[in-house]
């Protein structure tokens, strides 16, 4: 059997297909502390929300309509309609249902955007997708049907009391070179729940302008919604922004729903895009999402119910690791959004791979910060020096989970 370049490069084993093996495994493992993956945290309010709706969307034949039909390419009208007036409503942008599209979640939006944008043009030039800020979402480093389609830049780093440090796009060293098609950015960021500021936010939003080329804004747990920030931030569109979201981290992943934001040659090419690879969007999600914001509820839930849980959550979990690792050379990047936290070990004998090794061994699924900084021009020792944790399980499950990195840190440390 011989596989196409096609084939090679998406039969690999990759980083995120790692993840969602552990998180697949985890889930079957008795006893295991799964603070790897991005699943989010089982709500109890937002269950019961989404059972009440389920169950009377069934009762009225509104479910069953949405998965016995396919919607257009560009997926379903209705939500289309009530999104484009949701926003214009909420924020007085002047979109209409031709800025919008869906995708079966927002990871096949990105990998429709970026080949839309990278890759090898027909002229024969070779077009890249500029990340200002590594680290950066490990699901796009994959996600090109050529290689190498990323160029990153490190960060700088401020350090902080309280034994945290944040994150700053380096625009002193930021170059957008004649072959960048893209820029990109996840706001917040997965993995380390750094926010843009809303200054560098338009420092991007110009750059890109003065470059002939879109600024994509990954918003998967950001504004509108499900609104996981705990900065006060402004939400960002213009015919220049692609802004992309998704109802996963509301606590719908299975829905598998994506939403594209964009000028309308955009949402073309990505409704034409839906039409080859899925015929259409799935109906489900949408269909959902169109009952939420009627009963007005899409962006109440993530105000009241969503971003609260997380930050109680996040400022928990931050004191518990503070007990367990009093050590200077541990700190944690200050939480402003998204569902993790991105610990920094200054120092680390060990790389993270092998510390992500050994904690797995003891049951805790963490994620290496290797994965998370591909397409720097050079290795960086700060990469081998952090791990991702997500902090949705139970405290209890969090506080062990927490104490056997702590003795696995220090363990480390201990043989230098
Ligand atoms: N973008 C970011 C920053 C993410 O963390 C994720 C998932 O974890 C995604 C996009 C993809 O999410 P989904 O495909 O579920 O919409």
């Amino acid at each position: 059997m011989q596989f196409s370049k096609f084939g090679d490069k998406f039969n690999r084993y990759t980083g995120i297909t790692q993840l969602m093996d552990d998180l697949n495994e985890g889930l079957r493992t008795p006893g295991a502390i799964m603070l790897g993956g991005g699943n989010p945290a089982a709500i109890p309010s937002m269950l019961d929300y989404f059972t009440e709706l389920s169950a009377d969307m069934l009762a009225k034949g509104e479910l069953l309509a949405a998965i016995t039909n396919y919607d257009g390419p560009q997926g379903k009208d209705a939500f289309l309609n009530a999104l484009a007036k949701l926003l214009n409503d909420t924020y007085g942008w002047s979109l209409t249902k031709n800025n919008i599209s869906l995708t079966n979640g927002s990871q096949s939006s990105f990998f429709s955007l970026f080949n839309l944008f990278a890759g090898t043009t027909a002229e024969g030039q070779k077009r890249k997708i500029l990340l200002p800020l590594a680290p950066e979402y490990i699901g796009y480093s994959d996600a090109g049907l050529e290689d190498e389609l990323f160029r990153t830049f490190k960060p700088e780093i401020t350090k902080l009391d309280g034994s945290l440090f944040k994150y700053h796009i380096d625009f002193e060293r930021l170059k957008v070179d004649a072959d960048i098609s893209a820029i990109c950015v996840s706001r917040p960021t997965n993995p380390t729940g750094n926010v843009l500021t809303d200054e560098e936010v338009d420092k991007l939003d110009k750059l890109a302008r003065a470059h002939g080329i879109p600024l994509i804004l990954d918003c998967a747990y950001g504004s509108p919604f499900p609104n996981i920030l705990f900065e006060d931030v402004t939400p960002f569109w213009n015919d220049n922004t692609v802004l992309c979201m998704s109802l996963s981290k509301l606590g719908l992943p299975g829905l598998r729903c994506g939403i594209v934001i964009a000028n309308e040659a955009i949402t073309q090419a990505l409704t034409n895009i839906n039409g080859i690879i899925s015929l259409a969007p799935g109906s489900m999600g949408p269909a959902m999402a169109t009952e939420m914001i009627a009963r007005g509820d899409m962006l109440r839930l993530g105000n009241e119910v969503v971003r609260p849980f997380y930050l109680q959550r996040a400022q928990q979990t931050v004191a518990m690791l503070q007990q367990a690792l009093p050590d200077p050379r541990f700190r944690i990047h200050k939480p402003e959004g998204a569902i993790f936290l991105w610990l920094w070990f200054e120092g680390l004998p060990i790389s993270a791979m092998e510390l992500y090794r050994r904690l797995k061994a003891r049951g805790v699924l963490v994620v290496p910060g290797e994965y998370f900084f591909f397409g720097l021009a050079e290795e960086w020792p700060h990469a081998g020096e952090c791990i991702r944790m997500n902090y949705v399980q139970q405290p209890e499950l969090m506080r062990r989970g927490i104490e056997i990195i702590a003795e696995e840190v220090n363990k480390a440390w201990a043989q230098l």
